[in-house]
């Protein structure tokens, strides 16, 4: 008997699983991640703050591939690249990968999909969550209006000339302006 179906919305995100058993019973996980867990998306970041909402369904296409379908969300703290303050971002994905389990395998995958090799006959949830989070983060993080910190830094990207850079209401006056 399965226990991983059984443990399905419990809010527990399970670690790793039989890829071809969920397949076989269209499982589905929904839960969260604490974003503490994610090192490799910790690079981008502030802190470790957050937490990731993830849902995701195994399943195939009506030509049997087999697929990982999911979407994730997270709230993080990144740096303002205009300010250099600290601002929350919020991360969301929608992903649809197909399950091979060699190189090989994943050449063959309908073009449609981006593999997701599984070494073993297991596969490892989280850090395939957490490439898609680290895929859908923004090139550059901004407040939409960096004035409520009433701080402005000398890297300003603005191409503007500002009359007086020492008055962060001037830089207000700007951005309104766009
Ligand atoms: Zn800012």
């Amino acid at each position: 008997m399965s226990t991983i179906a059984r443990t399905m919305n419990m809010g527990l995100f399970p670690v790793r699983v039989d890829p071809l058993k969920c397949v076989e019973e269209s499982a589905s996980f929904g839960g969260s991640i604490s974003v503490s867990k994610f090192e490799r998306l910790h690079e981008y970041l502030l802190d470790k703050s957050g937490e990731a909402q993830v849902d995701i369904q195994f399943g195939q296409d009506e030509q049997g591939t087999a697929l990982l379908r999911g979407k994730c969300q997270a709230q993080v703290r990144m740096t303002c690249q205009r300010c250099m303050n600290p601002v929350s971002v919020d991360l969301s994905t929608d992903f649809e990968l197909g399950i091979v389990f060699s190189d090989e395998q994943a050449k063959h995958l309908p073009k449609a999909y981006e593999p997701v090799v599984v070494d073993g006959e297991q596969i490892e949830l989280e850090p395939v969550i957490e490439d898609e989070l680290i895929l859908s983060l923004p090139m550059f993080a901004y407040h939409p209006e960096c004035g409520e910190h009433g701080y402005q830094n000398e890297s300003e990207p603005e191409p503007e000339d500002i009359e007086a850079p020492n008055n962060p209401f001037s830089v207000l006056e700007q951005l309104k302006k766009k």
